[in-house]
């Protein structure tokens, strides 16, 4: 299968599902990392054309640990909008990913531009079957399961589906590691461990299915969206 994770920042989808997406590399599948902004907001000193570099060089390094493609839209961070533009951007790109499998952003999490990518994932990823709609690449066939990925500590998500962890907890760590800005960004700005709160994260979620380590997703209930087979490893 074709696997498409979809974050909103460069370091989401390692906070949030990379434990799965290193499961479903080693079981022979292909990964494909979209990253919608470019993070450029999230340092305390560096600005942010400095940033933006500094963070698609990390996101490529952690990429790279699980095998992965990387498509990198460079949208503004903080300031991306359900528009006309944006949208056909994020058709475009699922037409690029051919993916079997969707994974994106809770559509309550915390923040404006996780909501905003959820909801345009969630458009793109029908509207890329449309024959008359034009991009660059060509229509894609079917339309792939999505699953939302759990929300930042927890907050507010109960999963429905958990993937086990527990065999790549130290690898998903490294992914993390790789993005050096963002541990120290989320420390000075927010006070917080991140690598911590992604071992916590994961353990409580183990707690839950009854493994060291693990994943929680929900999987989007509507037409023609609900295969009959797990999807999830
Ligand atoms: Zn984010």
């Amino acid at each position: 299968m074709r696997i498409l994770a979809v974050g909103a920042h460069p370091d989401d989808i390692e906070i949030l599902c990379a434990g799965t997406l290193l499961r479903y590399a080693r079981e022979g599948h292909e990964v494909v990392i979209c990253v919608a902004t470019n993070g450029e907001q999230g340092h305390m000193v560096i600005p942010p054309e400095e940033l933006k570099e500094i963070r698609k060089k990390e996101a490529s390094a952690s990429a790279a640990l699980c095998g992965a493609e990387l498509i990198w839209l460079d949208i503004h961070d903080e300031f991306i909008y359900h528009d006309h533009e944006t949208r056909m951007m994020f058709i475009d790109m699922v037409r690029q990913a051919r993916p079997d499998v969707v994974i994106t952003h809770n559509p309550d999490d915390y923040h404006l531009d996780h909501r905003i990518v959820s909801e345009l994932v969630f458009v793109s990823s029908f509207m890329a079957s449309l024959p008359h709609v034009q991009t660059g690449h060509e229509r894609t066939h079917g339309i792939p399961p999505l699953y939302y990925m759990d929300s930042l500590a927890g907050a507010a998500f109960i999963p429905t589906e958990y993937v086990d962890i527990t065999e790549v907890i130290e690898d998903k760590l490294a992914m993390m590691s790789c993005h050096e800005s963002q541990v120290r960004w989320l420390k000075d700005h927010d006070g917080i461990d991140i690598l911590d709160m992604i071992r916590v994260q994961g353990r409580f979620r183990g707690l839950a299915c009854g493994v060291e380590y693990a994943e929680g997703f929900r999987r989007l209930h509507a037409w023609r969206r609900c295969p009959t087979s797990r999807h999830l490893p």
